[in-house]
């Protein structure tokens, strides 16, 4: 019976945001509950999946952690999860680690999370082989790199393959201990940082770069393909793009195919765009509010917390309440939404009283101002989502604004469901995010990105990076 240990955690750390992200805003698992409870993580379950399936092996879940992306996480929380991922492990030795990671975790002091973890597995258990399955947005270290015998990447951006991608690392694990197949990995860097939202998988250049990792897949020997793109939003030496091959003992076809993809990557750095009409935020929304059709959608990006951002940015409030007052009182506009736990725990005993309110701009003090908006708290809806977050839903004269008592993202009509909200009949809906999810794809009439500004600052060259990177 061989031993599979299974583990790790899942965070996009944003090193522009001031939060630090702390114990209250993760959900950890540990042992069986990593695999049997509903609200677990795909790539995680991928990997439990393809062992559970198999006669011969056994699986060790140890903990898992993820939380939505944010500031750097706590240091304290970091230490005590690594300490407790040893802890589980007790005496056994497992035949292999394979571990569901993001590859852009940050903490405070230490830096890259996922290396250091790595380094301490590969210095208590030298011998034993390790796979990552890894967000598409990671960021490869040469530490990573030296730890492992392999790692794979998402291929889709929106991220709807972590399940397949946990499933591509369990396979990779499996051909090594039970096909005696020898993992050769090879990797090249790319100094280029690229804007998140211009990763859409749908869209062209990644659209050919993924048809191209799919195709050198198919490649005799060839055993997995990624591209690793980096998180354009942290400021780290280690950033950029990595083309990574794995091949069936082939060094120098690993290195080539490698070396080609890289290339490849190159000869498209020109062709990244936005698959969204992209203006400044006064102009996407008098775009918006000017369409025929809806619900149309304004992204408003800079603020983006599933790519990390405080979530408490009120320029695209300040803009809707005062500038665009006129325009907004003759349509329904909904804004999903503002994270400001004060403004959540005011609202919950005032519900139906017309009371005056300070939104937004505890954390993100460099692009929000002091702002007070008049209106009425409709609803309150104690426990929303896998992180349970409180949400208010306020009414104003111009709009109706979900507020949130934690950093969550704005992905789905399950929070409007929840709220009771007929979004299908909103004709604006302006949200914290990015490139729409598949959710809101799906109901969008159309769809403006405003080019807000933030932690997640869609023009790169709006942010100060300490490295030598290109922004493309
Ligand atoms: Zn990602």
């Amino acid at each position: 019976m061989k031993i599979v240990a299974i583990g790790g955690f899942f965070h996009e750390s944003n090193t522009f945001n001031p939060i630090i992200t702390s114990r209250e805003d993760f959900i950890i698992f540990e042992g069986e509950a990593l695999y049997t409870k509903g609200d677990k993580y795909p790539s995680a379950q991928g990997i439990a999946d393809y062992f559970w399936e198999r006669e011969g092996y056994r699986i060790l879940p140890l903990v898992f952690a993820r939380a939505v992306p944010n500031g750097e996480v706590s240091l304290a929380l970091y230490l005590e999860l690594k300490a407790r991922f040893f802890e589980l492990l007790g005496d056994v030795i497992p035949d292999i680690f394979v571990l569901p990671l993001h590859g852009s975790m940050r903490v405070g002091k230490i830096g890259s999370a996922e290396s250091d973890l790595l380094l301490a597995i590969k210095r208590r258990y030298p011998k034993v082989p390790i796979v990552c399955a890894l967000d598409m947005h990671a960021t490869i270290t040469n530490t990573m790199l030296e730890c492992v015998e392999a790692l794979v990447g998402y291929k889709t951006a929106p991220h709807t393959d972590a399940w397949e991608t946990g499933q591509h690392a369990a396979r990779l694990a499996d051909m090594l201990l039970s096909e005696g197949k020898k993992l050769c990995m090879k990797a090249v860097k790319l100094p280029y940082l690229i804007a998140g939202e211009k990763s859409e998988t749908e869209c062209s250049p990644m659209r050919e770069l993924i048809a191209a990792l799919r195709h050198l897949e198919t490649e005799e020997g060839v055993l997995a393909a990624s591209l690793l793109l980096g998180f354009p939003w942290a400021d780290t030496p280690d950033n950029g793009v990595t083309a990574v091959v794995i091949t069936d003992n082939a060094p120098d076809k690993a290195e080539l195919y490698a070396r080609d993809l890289a290339q490849l990557f190159t000869s498209k750095k020109g062709d990244f765009g936005f698959s969204a009409e992209a203006d400044e935020p006064l102009i996407s929304l008098r775009k918006a509010l000017a369409e025929s059709v809806k619900p149309v959608f304004v992204s408003d990006s800079g603020d983006n917390p599933t790519a990390g951002s405080t979530g408490d940015n009120n320029s695209m409030i300040a803009l809707l309440s005062h500038e665009l007052k006129e325009e907004c009182r003759t349509l329904k506009i909904l804004v999903a939404g503002i994270y400001d736990p004060r403004a959540v725990e005011r609202c919950k005993g005032q519900i139906g009283s017309v009371i005056e309110l300070k939104i937004g701009g505890t954390y993100d003090t460099k692009y929000s101002q002091d702002l007070v908006i008049k209106g009425v708290p409709l609803r309150y809806v104690p426990a929303f989502g896998v992180y349970s977050s409180e949400l208010i839903l306020f009414q104003t004269a111009e709009f109706e604004l979900i507020i949130t008592s934690k950093h969550i993202g704005f992905t789905g009509v399950d929070m409007f469901e929840a709220l009771a909200l007929n979004y299908l009949n909103m004709d604006v809906i302006v949200v914290k995010l990015g490139y729409l999810t598949p959710d809101f794809l799906e109901i969008a009439a159309k769809h403006y990105l405003a080019l807000s500004r933030g932690c997640t600052d869609e023009v790169l060259e709006r942010l100060k990076h300490s490295g030598d990177f290109e922004k493309v």
